[in-house]
């Protein structure tokens, strides 16, 4: 059968819900759950794997590529080769699985999302979820994968049997690198998180000019403004209204996405939405594929006809 080691993603005392896909993967292709995780008060619903090792280290050295390696080499010696090593596809996943791929001289394929048992595939998504690549791995050697957030969590279930725990002694903090803090970004008080109405603006409105016209839409629907991430990138809207896997995951009664695409890392933060409608000029866009309503149209003329109706013009 094999075991996947599953690298966790810990941040702040917090065993990071994504988690959930890398242990999902692994059930899903057959192979003994083998999770990996600093030692401390994680709260890990244990069941969903077959094997623990909690490694005696700092959280913040667990995120360094470099000790990362050392701690997989390690147990690799004592457990034997695995069959996947399996990240997290956030920043500081694929940073590690690339490292510890050019290291080792291991296959990888990174932001899976998809699997099929017979044949083994992988499934990888191109152009915003338009196109799908498959890829099985040739060598017997372990494979490197990072997993996108959504897709594997349903597999994550309770195994139904006693989890086998293991405490292993890390690594010490190495001199090429250190973890220096956490910055927090800076808080005008919106929380988006909170809203039961997001308006949520993306590249396709076209310029910083735009934002103001929103505003006033916004103003009259009682909506509160977020945004993809490019418009946060242009500096159009501040960090803390971004939605997405690097922004933040929300849940509002109704989300009206204008000029976004639907890129995964967009859909990840708000597919959950109670009502998603979607506005976008190419009938093609990934983001119909997740709306409830859908208008094909330009955002911007869209906006100034909404706002027309709702003053009774
Ligand atoms: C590690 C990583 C993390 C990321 N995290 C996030 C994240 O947290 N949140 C996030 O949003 N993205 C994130 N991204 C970026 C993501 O991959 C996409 O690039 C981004 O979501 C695209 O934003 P967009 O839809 O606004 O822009 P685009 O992809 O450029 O789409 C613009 C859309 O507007 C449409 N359009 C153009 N003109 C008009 C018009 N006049 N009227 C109507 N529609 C129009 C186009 O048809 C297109 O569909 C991340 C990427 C990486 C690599």
């Amino acid at each position: 059968m094999g075991y996947a080691l599953i690298i966790s993603e810990v941040r702040r005392g917090v065993f990071e819900e994504r988690n959930l896909d890398s242990i999902g993967i692994a059930n899903l292709a057959g192979k003994d759950a083998c999770l990996l995780i600093p030692e401390g008060n994680y709260n890990i619903n244990s069941n969903m794997v077959d094997r623990i090792i909690k490694v005696k280290i700092e959280e913040s050295l667990f995120l360094n590529p470099l000790i990362i390696t050392g701690l997989i080499t390690k147990i690799m010696d004592s457990l034997g080769l695995p069959d996947m090593v399996i990240f997290t596809h956030s920043s500081s996943g694929i940073e590690m699985a690339s490292y510890l791929a050019g290291k080792m001289g291991l296959p990888i394929i990174t932001d899976i999302s998809g699997y099929e048992k017979n044949g083994d595939i992988f499934f990888k998504s191109y152009y915003s979820d338009k196109v799908f690549g498959q890829f099985r791995k040739i060598k017997d050697n372990p494979l490197i994968l990072t997993v996108r957030s959504g897709s594997f969590k349903d597999f994550a279930t309770d195994k139904g049997k006693q989890v086998e725990e293991t405490t292993v002694e890390g690594l010490s903090d190495i001199e090429e690198r250190s973890f220096v803090e956490y910055v927090e970004e800076e808080k005008t008080g919106v929380d988006i998180t909170k809203a039961e109405f997001l308006l949520s603006l993306g590249r396709g409105i076209g310029n910083k000019d735009e934002i103001p016209k929103f505003e006033e839409l916004a103003q009259l629907l009682k909506a509160t403004i977020s945004g993809s991430r490019p418009v946060v990138d242009k500096q159009w809207l501040p960090k803390e209204r971004q939605v997405g896997t690097s922004g933040k995951t929300v849940k509002p009664k109704v989300y009206l996405a204008m000029g976004i695409s639907g890129a995964f890392q967009h859909i990840a933060g708000m597919k959950d939405s109670e009502c998603i409608i979607a506005v976008n000029k190419d009938p093609e866009a990934p983001i119909f594929q997740y709306a409830h309503y859908g208008i094909v149209g330009d955002a911007n003329k869209i906006r100034d006809k909404l706002k027309d109706i709702i003053q009774g013009g």
